[in-house]
């Protein structure tokens, strides 16, 4: 059966009134800190862990366990959990499986708080982070005796550079080191990297999962060798979110799959349009011919997803990159990505491994669910401005 049909027909729904189920479509909200018992027998099966129900407010509502188990179905997973952010999930994966004296392979192209979170916060556990070229193949070089872990971003969401998955897992499996890629990106739709043998698959479900810019979440796919662990790690550390979230983005993931599809229309449209302006030297976008590693990106992606860079050729400066971005009419200003109304951010790159657009400034565009042609016009009528 066809994921979709699986997610939209999962069954969490189980109020009875009358002696007659209430069957929702849509599962009812649970907000809950205490779950009453049937009786003082099942209370004390859930004293010695040996309840097989819901016990408590922390042991995951049924609207966080849908959620889950609908990403740990397209994910395919062996166990999936969901965390109040997407940075949150990250923190949580490398507090999990790092401890004092280990070492980390960080892709220098991820997410900037997951560099930020290696650099400020690993190192107060005694716990070494060190950056690898965005387009590693061979990681053999950088591996040392207390290596423990690898962290991808492929394509990686700022400059986009992708990583050759199957080599590189095949080093670590070599060297017993877990595999860890933030697919948000992608999505599982359109890469499954547990299928590729990595053993770790984080989402920001804040961005295409949920796909309404309503809501912040995370999500940690995990493979069999690491699902007990992970349980029973996160289970143990109180991590909650509020079911009405969970409902947001289950609402949302029911339709990720005709939404993506119009985001990728939407970014390649623009992305090859852009490709041809004077004022651009170069579109960043891994479903482009003109991608560095459009073959990598080929053979690994189904799709591509509507998030792309820009980078204006240099006699472009900051106060022009400036007037441009404040003269956009459609393209919110706005961080994030993933949602249905198109977005821009612009930032300078700054990079620890070399990178030839290091110091760059890239316009990074989230084409939304708008019509193309009216999107291009806005981007069209601010590129006159500075031109
Ligand atoms: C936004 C983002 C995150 C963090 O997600 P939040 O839910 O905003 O904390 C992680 N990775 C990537 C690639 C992102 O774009």
């Amino acid at each position: 059966m066809d994921d979709f049909t699986k997610i939209i027909n999962l069954d969490f729904d189980h109020n009875i009134i009358g002696n007659k189920r209430v069957n929702t479509v849509n599962s009812p909200e649970y907000n809950a800190s205490t779950i009453l018992f049937d009786s003082h027998e099942d209370m004390m099966l859930a004293e010695n862990g040996k309840y097989t129900g819901i016990y408590y407010g922390t042991n995951r509502m049924p609207n966080s366990r849908e959620l889950e188990e609908s990403l740990n179905i397209l994910e395919n997973a062996s166990l999936t959990r969901i965390f109040p952010s997407g940075i949150s999930a990250i923190r949580h994966v490398l507090l999990s499986f790092l401890k004092s004296g280990d070492h980390i392979l960080v892709c220098d192209n991820v997410y900037g708080p997951t560099k930020l979170l290696c650099r400020l916060f690993l190192s107060k556990f005694n716990i070494e982070a060190d950056y690898i070229p965005p387009d590693a193949q061979n990681i053999e070089d950088f591996i040392k005796e207390n290596t423990k872990a690898i962290f991808l971003e492929s394509p990686g969401s700022i400059t986009f550079e992708i990583q050759d998955m199957d080599k590189i897992v095949q080093t670590a499996q070599k060297h017993n080191l877990i595999t860890i890629i933030d697919n948000t990106w992608a999505t599982p739709l359109y890469f499954k990297p547990l299928e590729k043998g990595i053993d770790i698959s984080i989402q920001s479900i804040t961005k295409y999962i949920s796909g309404n810019s309503d809501i912040l979440m995370g999500s940690v796919s995990v493979n069999e060798k690491h699902a007990a662990h992970f349980d029973k790690y996160y289970s143990l550390m109180g991590i909650c979110c509020s079911s009405k979230d969970c409902i947001l983005a289950l609402k949302g993931l029911k339709t990720l799959k005709i939404r993506l599809k119009e985001h990728e229309q939407n970014a390649f449209f623009l992305a090859s349009w852009l490709e041809g302006q004077k004022i651009v030297e170069k579109v960043l976008y891994p479903a482009l011919k003109s991608h560095p590693q459009h073959d990598l990106y080929k053979r690994y992606f189904k799709g591509s997803s509507g998030l792309f860079g820009v980078i204006l050729k240099k006699e472009v400066s900051p106060e022009k990159i400036t007037t441009f971005l404040n003269s956009l009419n459609l393209f919110g200003l706005g961080f994030s990505w993933g949602g249905y109304k198109s977005l821009v951010s612009a930032g300078r790159v700054k990079r620890d491994c070399f990178c030839e657009y290091d110091q760059r400034i890239i316009i990074r565009i989230s084409a939304g669910l708008e019509d193309k042609e009216d999107l291009k016009n806005d981007l069209e009528n601010a590129l006159k401005k500075i031109s």
